[in-house]
């Protein structure tokens, strides 16, 4: 089951390749500097990593769900802040493709699946989280054109993105209010505050995007007005795909990490992993790897296969990322004192691990999602 064939095993050996090369050439000054290289993005790109399910009229490979897991997962592996950026300029393009007009498919996606363009999905602020829908950027219609105004937090990718899904109110309060637009990066009024300095996933950029007025042709508007919340959701319940699989790479490679160091490291004369001890902490981080990548890959597999995924990709997503948040931490235990140290790979991933319980919906979150699918599989609600 999952077993990947041949052509989807030398997809990710590509990715392998790429991210064991090139990527960590800058991984440990960008993390302590917090860099972003769009260059690498564009290189990944170049080779479709950047627009796997994206169809092929559009530029993209026309692949599955499952095979940009095991992408995202090589690319976790190195580096979570990249595969998060091929994740986030991914969210563009599942939208643009379930959603966009054909002059919009025509505009964005090609440049998207190439990496030649780097898309950011803007839906939080300030006062708006897990509660999106309450949110309070508007776009008034103006004629032929709309003005949007407000002020979007957290945007990954804000400020270097060539294109913004933004989320904003053209109706009343809720969700029902909500519309999507694109506006391109360049876009006059478009500013950008604060970036974040972050605990982890610092070689990616999350940044304040300011809206003051920034005017967009109705012909921008994604589908309907007032489909905006349903566009989001819809993205949101793919890239929960997408963090799950990132997070079995940081999985994957913690494991691997700490049991070729427990081989190595003796104490009282043997090596550490016969102690039980510390073997069972490597089998338990080998369960939770396991499991987590097979609910990943079965969440994928019937996204590709067009059945209902949502309940899935929520359990994917947490189970993926608290497996990811235990198995990285054990990985530093394991390691002892050097796990606590930047000369080891460990304390980066358990950093970099923490924030995939917060996006794309908290963990908490998901288990709302969970529940409320629960209720509805007993015919409640
Ligand atoms: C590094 C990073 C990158 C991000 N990138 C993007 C991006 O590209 N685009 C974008 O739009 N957003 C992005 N976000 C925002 C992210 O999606 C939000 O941080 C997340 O949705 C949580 O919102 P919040 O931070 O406002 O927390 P809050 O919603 O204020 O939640 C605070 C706490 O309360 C809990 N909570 C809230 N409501 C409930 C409830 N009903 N039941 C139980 N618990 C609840 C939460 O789980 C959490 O523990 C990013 C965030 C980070 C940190």
């Amino acid at each position: 089951m999952f077993e990947p064939t041949e052509e989807q095993a030398a997809l990710a050996e590509a990715a392998r390749d790429f991210c064991q090369g090139t990527l960590t050439e800058t991984l440990k000054a960008d993390d302590e500097a917090e860099v972003f290289r769009p260059e690498i993005v564009k290189a990944m790109g170049e080779m479709g990593l950047c627009g796997i399910p994206t169809p092929e009229e559009h530029g993209g490979l026309g692949l599955g769900y499952y095979e940009y897991c095991l992408v995202l997962e090589e690319i976790a592996k190195v580096s979570a802040s990249y595969a998060v950026s091929v994740a986030v300029t991914g969210l563009p393009q599942v939208i643009l493709t379930l959603f966009g007009s054909d002059a919009q498919k025509q505009r964005w996606l090609p440049g998207l699946a190439a990496g030649e363009l780097l898309g950011a999905f803007a839906l939080s602020e300030p006062e708006s989280g897990s509660d999106a829908a309450s949110l309070k950027t508007t776009a008034v219609r103006d004629g032929d054109d709309y003005v949007l105004t407000g002020t979007k937090f957290w945007i990954t990718h804000g400020s270097y993105a060539d294109v913004y899904v933004v989320m904003a109110r053209t109706g009343g309060p809720g969700a029902r209010g909500v519309s999507a637009f694109l506006v391109p990066g360049d876009a006059a009024n478009l500013s950008f505050g604060r970036k974040e300095e972050k605990m982890g996933m610092r070689a990616s950029p999350t940044v304040e995007v300011v809206l003051d007025g920034v005017r967009v042709p109705a012909s921008a508007r994604i589908g309907d007005e007032g489909i905006g919340f349903t566009v989001a959701m819809t993205a949101l319940d793919s890239g929960r795909i997408t963090i799950g699989a990132s997070a079995v790479g940081l999985c994957q490679a913690s494991l691997e990490y700490a049991t070729r160091y427990a081989t190595e490291r003796r104490q009282f004369g043997t090596p550490i992993i016969d102690f039980q001890g510390v073997g069972f902490m490597l089998a338990d981080m080998a369960c939770r790897t396991e499991t987590s990548r097979l609910l990943v890959h079965k969440a994928a597999t019937l996204k590709d296969a067009k059945r209902p995924y949502s309940d899935i990709a929520a359990m994917a997503k947490v189970t993926a990322t608290d497996a990811a948040m235990a198995v990285t931490t054990d990985a530093v235990q394991v390691l002892g004192g050097y796990g606590y140290t930047r000369e080891h790979p460990v304390e980066r991933w358990m950093r970099d691990a923490k924030v995939m319980q917060i996006v794309e919906g908290t963990n908490q979150i998901q288990r709302l999602v969970i529940a409320r699918h629960l209720k509805k599989q007993h015919g409640i609600g």
